[in-house]
């Protein structure tokens, strides 16, 4: 039988995630505060209320969840991205903030023609993450949300009604197999690039997700490769291709691009500094 505590007393129990993270404190507050369906904040306005023994139950066993390396957004079911807060599960990735360098990146793209009836594809969506934002950017694009998991589709899905989004339609296939000839205004896609056995898929959050959506062959470049080959099927001439890729693969990628015939090839870096994504314009 638990005890009853504090808020206070539950925070004071932070140093237990010490050992899985260097934000071991920030994450016990999340934890709590989803525990108690509160923002943060709250916590620390009353230190001294008490959880209910239930509170206390499921705080308990998501600290005991972290303490084994599970992902927070696993754990809590959410992850903020862009503007909005999608709702994760072990099916899909867990969006990253680099990935929100490909929406900017989209959106300043399309800039010159954002009240054209666009349309735009998300290969390998999961969650939903890309194509949400660029869907709830410009509601009148039409954006395709492709995967090759019929559960991550569920979850882009669920996603897209909680989020009250209409202008995405869902595709379950491989990358673009199946999709309109020449239609898309841009396509982009955040698709598995660490290589087969990187030690960093045994590290971390990446340990609790799905290796479908981070391991590639090819050291890494396998599907990356299939997509610049296959999109050029798909794209309008002259639109745009945007790829995320790992931190040492840009000449990779670039040359994969070149080699394809795409043009105005250039990579962006993230905010840490990581050459993160690469932009092309497709050969037509
Ligand atoms: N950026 C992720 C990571 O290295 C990998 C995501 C991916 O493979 N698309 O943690």
């Amino acid at each position: 039988m638990s005890m009853v505590i504090t808020i206070k007393q539950a925070l004071s129990q932070a140093q237990r995630l010490q050992g899985v993270s260097e934000g071991w404190r920030l994450e016990s507050e999340i934890l709590l505060a989803h525990v108690l369906n509160c923002e943060r904040e709250t916590l620390f306005a009353w230190p001294a209320q008490e959880l209910s023994r239930q509170q206390a139950d499921a705080y308990q066993n998501m600290m005991q969840r972290r303490e084994r390396g599970e992902p927070i957004a696993y754990i809590t079911g959410k992850k903020a991205f862009w503007d909005f807060e999608l709702k994760v599960n072990p099916q899909v990735l867990i969006p990253r903030p680099e990935t929100e360098l490909l929406v900017e990146t989209a959106i300043n793209l399309l800039q010159p023609k954002c009240s054209a009836a666009l349309r735009l594809a998300d290969l390998g969506t999961g969650s939903g993450a890309i194509a949400l934002a660029l869907a709830r950017h410009r509601k009148h694009w039409r954006i395709t949300a492709v995967d090759i998991s019929p559960q991550a589709l569920a979850l882009a899905a669920e996603n897209a009604q909680l989020l009250q989004v209409e202008n995405i339609e869902f595709c379950e296939s491989s990358w673009c197999d199946g999709l309109d000839a020449r239609a898309y205004d841009l396509v982009a896609a955040n698709p598995p690039y660490v290589a087969v056995g990187d030690r960093h898929l045994q590290q971390g959050d990446l340990r609790f997700e799905p290796s479908i959506a981070l391991a590639a062959e090819a050291s890494g470049l396998s599907h990356l490769q299939e997509i610049v080959k296959k999109c050029r099927k798909i794209l309008k001439k002259e639109a745009w291709l945007l790829l995320e890729h790992g931190f040492d693969q840009k000449q990779a990628v670039s040359n994969l691009l070149r080699d394809a015939g795409y043009s105005n090839i250039s990579c962006a870096v993230d905010l840490a500094g990581v050459d993160r994504l690469t932009c092309a314009q497709s050969p037509g």
